[in-house]
């Protein structure tokens, strides 16, 4: 571990699968002091917890829906207090609930915005204050190329994806002067829960818009992640990374 990374906290929302478990794994083997959260999947969440732990890293999972700003608060606060003030912050769940326009109800609409894009509100906010007095914060945002292109039967989605955009660009306008990098990773068609649930024609649809042709793994997003939390990154902030095999060029 190099001194740079020694003793940082990194929270990860949505941790305990897919993409959110291998940023999680990643940080860990760097040397992060990790918080694994979690809505419902707890025993996904204690499983990886004790594979960190028994490969030498330190973490701890904390249960709550970051779509409700009091548990926010109340899993950062237990957070802080068991490992740290928070210096690194993924904001990594999200949720899909398709649907056709005429179809989609209001509550799919609002579930999905208060998951992928309400829930990083709430969670820069909290985190924001300790990273300005350190001086010091990296934020790392979860979008998506469906946030850049749009998608059928994914208005809500793609509003919350494009969403996270305007808000990265903000806040890292906002808190340049104090230290803190704020960047967005959009990944493109990535193997993991969410998008098992494709037919094999989607699959297919999407991966013909692949240039490199195949689907890209939770660790090649997660070492992206990694990257932008890292001292090599210092000179980055309101980025949009994409790792997506060239979808959005
Ligand atoms: P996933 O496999 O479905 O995992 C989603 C994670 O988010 C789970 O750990 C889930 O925890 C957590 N979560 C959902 N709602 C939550 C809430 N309200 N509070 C706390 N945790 C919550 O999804 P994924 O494919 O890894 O996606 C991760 C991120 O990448 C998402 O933001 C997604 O939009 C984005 N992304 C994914 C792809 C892709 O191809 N997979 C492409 C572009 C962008 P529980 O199980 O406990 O609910």
């Amino acid at each position: 571990m190099s001194d740079a990374v020694k003793a940082k906290v990194a929270l990860v929302t949505g941790g305990s699968r897919g993409i959110g478990r291998a940023i999680a794994l990643e940080l860990a083997s760097r040397g992060y002091l990790v918080g694994v959260n979690y809505r419902s999947s707890q025993k996904e969440a204690e499983d990886l917890v004790r594979s960190i732990r028994d490969a030498g890293g330190t973490a701890q999972a904390y249960g709550g829906d970051v779509s409700d700003p009091a548990q926010v608060a109340s899993l950062c606060g237990a957070m802080e207090k068991e490992l740290g003030p928070i210096s690194i912050l993924v904001n990594n769940a999200g949720i899909t609930r398709d649907a056709p326009l005429v179809r989609m109800k209001d509550e799919m609409w609002d579930q999905v915005l208060r998951t992928n894009l309400n829930s990083l509100f709430y969670c820069i906010r909290h985190v924001v204050r300790s990273m300005a007095k350190q001086r010091w914060g990296r934020i790392i945002n979860l979008s998506s190329v469906v946030g850049i292109m749009g998608n059928p039967g994914q208005a809500n989605y793609s509003a919350a994806k494009a969403g996270v955009l305007g808000l990265t660009k903000s806040v890292a306008r906002e808190y340049a002067p104090r230290g803190i990098t704020v960047n967005a990773v959009a990944p493109g068609f990535i193997l993991t829960d969410m998008t098992s649930v494709l037919s094999e024609s989607i699959r297919e649809e999407y991966l013909k818009n692949v240039p490199l042709g195949f689907p890209g793994t939770p660790e090649d997003v997660a070492k992206t992640v990694a990257f932008l939390a890292s001292e090599d990154a210092k000179y980055i902030t309101g980025q949009v990374l994409h790792v997506d095999g060239g979808m959005v060029m």
